[in-house]
């Protein structure tokens, strides 16, 4: 199945729900945001009615979109959580939250999820001071990631660790060292710690039909 490449924004309005796709902008120029203010203020918004099976699709494309991963790939990813120790939905965002592009934009190297895929992908990062242009590696515990320092002054980068200071974005899950730009995986992310805003128990339903 092909990636979808069209408008961000559509995603986040079709599920009514920030997917925070578009880094900075998603704070500041959010049509969400609008939306809601213009509910607000009397504006009506009609919605569908949703079935039993419909919810459960769209919590699986909320954490699918976010992910930005295509199908195949995301549900091969729920099978490896499935058959691990443990709550499979859990497992589920553990493995979503530890995939190197996620933590290389958690640790602020990155504004959104596809700028740090982007990074990973032009051979920017090295974990364990390896070369490493995969954006789902899976982080182990101790696995430490680098960003190459020619982008020190990158504007972009710049802005990322700006506003992951700005927001407090970086979880203690992650030790983050400004001076070496490294961040290492300290333990495994606790369930509120994860970024992915959605019912995890409604896609292990949505797999298990
Ligand atoms: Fe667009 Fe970001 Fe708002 Fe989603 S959260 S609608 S991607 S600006």
């Amino acid at each position: 199945m092909s990636r979808y490449t069209g408008p961000s924004c559509k995603k986040c309005r079709k599920l009514d729900c920030k997917l925070f796709l578009k880094g900075t902008k998603c704070y500041t120029n959010c049509v969400m945001d609008k939306l809601a203010a213009a509910t607000k203020r009397g504006g009506k918004v009609r919605k569908a009615k949703v079935s039993e099976y419909g919810i459960r699709l769209q919590e699986k494309q909320k954490a699918k979109w976010q992910s930005g991963m295509s199908e195949i790939p995301f549900h091969n990813l729920f099978g490896a959580a499935a058959k691990a120790e443990g709550q499979t939905g859990e497992n589920f965002l553990r493995k979503l939250e530890t995939r190197l592009d996620n933590v290389v934009r958690r640790l602020g190297f990155a504004v959104s999820l596809k700028a740090a895929r982007q990074l990973v992908l032009h051979g920017y990062v090295t974990v364990n001071g390896k070369a490493v242009n995969v954006p789902s590696y899976q982080l182990r515990l101790g696995d430490k990631v680098a960003l190459d320092k020619s982008l020190a002054e990158n504007v972009m980068v710049k802005q990322g660790l700006t506003e992951a200071e700005k927001r407090n974005q970086r979880p203690s899950f992650l030790e983050y060292d400004s001076e070496k730009m490294t961040g290492k995986l300290l333990r495994w992310p606790d369930r509120a710690e994860m970024s992915y805003p959605v019912n995890e128990q409604l896609i292990v339903e949505y797999y298990s039909k």
